[in-house]
């Protein structure tokens, strides 16, 4: 039996190593990660070393990519899912305006409560509408 680690994935953040080590090992093939402290310690590392790489024993790799490449499609779909989109055009080609939040933010760190009640703005890039999310519902703005 060949027991040769092979690096079948490479990732730039500790937790996605993480999720698909989990994943792998769910499905009964053993995982390890490999740089994953030193990149902790210093992300500038992360390029320098090549990412945080997952290995898997070597007769184990092609089922791992297999897997792997099954939950990369279940991530694209959620996201489908939510995907927001024009109230006027349908376009989804959104751009989500953040400002409220990020001052509410600034207000709790300086004065321990928020000042902006933080809602989601956005803008379509088509046609340039403006509208925020009031209760699921789309609210047209100016
Ligand atoms: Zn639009």
């Amino acid at each position: 039996m060949n027991s040769r680690l092979v690096t079948i994935k490479k990732f730039s953040s500790p937790w996605e190593a993480d999720l698909a080590k989990t994943h792998l090992e769910a499905c009964g093939i053993n995982a390890f990660i490999i740089d994953s402290q030193t990149i902790s310690v210093n992300w500038l590392f992360a390029n320098a070393i090549g990412g945080i790489k997952l290995q898997v024993y070597e007769e184990h790799a092609t089922e791992a990519k297999e897997i792997l490449s099954n939950v990369a499609v279940e991530v694209e779909e959620l996201n489908r899912e939510e995907k927001i989109i024009c109230p006027e055009c349908e376009s989804e080609k959104v751009t989500q305006i953040n400002w409220e939040r990020r001052w509410s933010l600034v207000s709790i760190l300086f004065l321990g409560f928020p000042v902006f009640y933080p809602r989601n703005r956005y803008q379509c890039q088509h046609c340039g509408n403006k509208w925020k999310e009031r209760s699921g519902r789309a609210v047209k703005t100016d």
